[in-house]
């Protein structure tokens, strides 16, 4: 049975202006095994043409090309891809090798593109390469061995799959007439080991080598002539029959990527670095949000007991409060002044919150131009009377302790203008309170630390109203505090006092709403600082459409060995995954590097980390880079999948 039939075999090209010109007419050919054909003709009389559609490279012919009894004209993507990689081997007038890769691993590629093991593909390789003479140089690039060298690597290129033909289109071509007769030599033996070859050639005296010599002229084979039979000998260049059915794994894919990707190093690392300039803004400002925030947080959090709640009245809707309350809305400090009282029910309301272990009356007084302290002949204004509570603990007190009966604590700031070592001491509190002029005299009992806070005396609850009280006047609680059994309960406690509909904390409130305006800041930064990630996008879909362009020859290579769109396409977006990673990687090591230095700073003036790069942004950043990479990458990846593999081998 011949290994493969050519029944009435017609090839036309569509050309310009919708006509076609048949490059091959009614071509009827049998071959058999250990056959050494050569293919003679003038230029353009259709050999190579001829190749393409035995090599199953180009499907689009009239009539049958029968091998193992089926029509390869008629095969899927499928049954294609395992023609090229079990039944035929390619070797070019060109070499076709692929310059970024070693002697090995363009022996290999034809394997790992089956994803048999890396010890079996070499094994093999290495056993071909050393029957056609090259075990010395494994590890060459192309550009390092000679002519003759780089053909002898294509031809262990087309054996290593142990296929049963060969199709060589004008090997030689390309050689000085020494290393021809190498050449030559050495195809003649592989026909002589059992293999059908098919050979193109100019030359006379290569097909004085071959056993039959098919002479074309216009597209007609016009002479057939067997010459001699070839005496079949030992197998010099078979190996064991790998396992051919597997595909190029994702590993095998990113590998060759990698290695290609090497040999373009410094173009590249520009590129990641071009790339990661987008992420590294992008991360910077969100850390930089998230760290003013979180020092923010932090002041809020040391000023206040994690236990407790504010709680004050809701405003009244009433006519004439709504004036006061546009006023307070305005200028929250005076605010607080005229908030209504908690009456009795109120505070039972509360107190049966989940969780409220205790409930904790309290009142505070803002007043300007009312309230001073005086001791000795030194005089200080404040602004507030606030009732002590457990919101304030004793870790705010930098000197003596919360006040007890008949005690004071004042802030540093009166205490400064006052006197020295005034713990202990006497002072006069003037105040008005619910309309009561009070006139006092207390002990100051500590000094309260709050940084940039309003100057303020603390007293207790029940010394205020007592004091109060006895000047005629009335004090209801304007405030409570609620004492959480536990801290973690303190945020479902606020939540419930919101839908209770009574107030929380006033400079809670003020600080959430600056942390929500950072918040809006902090992503209207990062969103400027995405624009440069388009840039990126951009950049990247560019190199790879140029990588594409220059890879052409290889993408046909490697369709040529059995290689599906698949497959290539794989190789492409596992290049942009790549990139992607590497910029990732870049940006966020530069945003980290640039963090520590801003940090540096920062602590050194204001004792803070300004920027927080927390581990969330870096891999956010890392798989951004990547996502972003890879969109980038698919149409280049779709267009070498496309690529027509005679087109691409054609280009010289
Ligand atoms: P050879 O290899 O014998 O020199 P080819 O098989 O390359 O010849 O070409 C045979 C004929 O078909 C030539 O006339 C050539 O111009 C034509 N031809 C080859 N490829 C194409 C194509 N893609 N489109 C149109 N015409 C083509
Ligand atoms: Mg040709």
């Amino acid at each position: 049975m011949p290994v493969m039939e050519l029944k009435h075999v017609n090839k036309s090209y569509k050309i310009s202006g919708g006509e076609t010109f048949q490059a091959l007419k009614d071509v009827n050919l049998s071959f058999e095994k250990g056959e050494l054909v050569s293919i003679i003709g003038e230029s353009g009389s259709g050999k190579s043409t001829l190749m393409n559609v035995i090599g199953g490279l180009d499907s689009d012919f009239q009539g049958e090309i029968v091998v193992d009894g089926d029509n390869i004209g008629e095969y899927s993507e499928k049954n294609l891809v395992q023609y090229h990689k079990e039944k035929v081997g390619f070797v070019f007038q060109s070499f076709n090798l692929i310059s970024h890769l070693s002697v090995l691993d363009n022996v290999t590629l034809a394997m790992t593109l089956s994803n048999v093991s890396k010890a079996d593909r070499e094994k093999r390789a290495k056993e071909i390469l050393s029957a056609v003479g090259l075990q010395d140089q494994l590890y060459k690039k192309p550009d390092a061995i000679s002519g003759g060298q780089k053909q002898r690597v294509a031809i262990a290129r087309a054996l290593v799959n142990d296929p049963d033909i060969i199709i060589a289109d004008e090997p030689t071509g390309a050689l000085d007439s020494e290393t021809t007769e190498q050449v030559l030599e050495m195809i003649k033996e592989i026909a002589e080991n059992g293999k059908l070859v098919i050979m193109v050639t100019h030359s006379e005296r290569v097909a004085a080598y071959s056993s039959r010599v098919v002479t074309i002229d216009d597209g007609r084979v016009i002479n057939d002539q067997v010459k001699n039979t070839l005496t079949v000998t030992d197998n010099k260049y078979k190996t064991s029959k790998p396992n051919r059915n597997k595909n190029l794994s994702l590993f095998g894919a990113m590998k060759l990527a990698l290695l290609n990707m090497k040999e373009k190093l410094s173009r590249n690392i520009l590129i990641a670095l071009g790339g990661s300039i987008g992420i590294m803004s992008v991360i910077l400002m969100l850390s930089l949000g998230s760290g003013v925030n979180a020092y923010l947080t932090d002041t809020m959090n040391s000023q206040v007991n994690p236990l407790v709640s504010e709680v004050h009245m809701p405003d009244e809707e009433t006519g004439n409060q709504t004036d006061i309350n546009e006023i307070q809305d305005q200028n929250p400090m005076l605010g607080l002044s005229s908030a209504a009282s908690f009456e009795t029910e109120n505070i039972e309301e509360l107190a049966g919150i989940n969780h409220v272990e205790a409930v904790e009356e309290g009142f505070t007084n803002f007043s300007i131009g009312t309230n001073k302290a005086t001791f000795d002949e030194n005089t200080a204004q404040f602004m507030s009377v606030t009732t002590v509570s457990s919101m304030i603990t004793s870790a705010d007190i930098i000197e003596g302790s919360l006040p007890k009966d008949g005690e004071v604590v004042i802030t540093q700031n009166m205490a400064d203008t006052l006197g020295e070592d005034l713990v202990g001491q006497d002072i006069q509190v003037e105040t008005i309170v619910n309309e009561e002029s009070l006139d006092l005299t207390m002990t100051v009992s500590g000094i309260y630390g709050s940084e940039g806070g309003l100057d303020a005396v603390y007293l207790t609850y029940e010394d205020l109203k007592s004091f109060v009280e006895e000047a005629g006047g009335e004090l209801d609680p304007n405030i409570v505090y609620l004492v959480s059994d536990n801290a973690a309960n303190t945020e479902s406690i606020k939540a419930e006092v919101e839908d209770l509909n009574y107030k929380g904390s006033t400079t809670e409130a003020l600080a959430d709403t600056f942390s929500q305006m950072l918040d809006i800041f902090t992503y209207v930064l990062a969103g400027v600082a995405g624009i440069s990630l388009i840039v990126s996008a951009i950049m990247i879909l560019t190199v790879l459409y140029i990588s594409v362009v220059e890879r052409t020859k290889e993408i046909g290579v490697i369709k040529a060995i059995g290689g599906r769109k698949k497959d290539i396409r794989r190789i492409f977006v596992s290049e942009s995954f790549l990139i992607g990673l590497f910029s990732g990687l870049f940006g966020v090591g530069i945003a980290w590097g640039l963090s520590l230095a801003a940090n540096a700073v920062s602590t050194n003036y204001f004792e803070i980390d300004i920027i927080d790069l927390t581990p969330m942004y870096a891999v956010s950043g890392i798989v951004l880079s990547i996502f972003i990479s890879m969109v980038a990458g698919l149409m280049p990846a779709a267009k070498a999948a496309k690529l027509d593999p005679v087109e691409s081998l054609r280009r010289d």
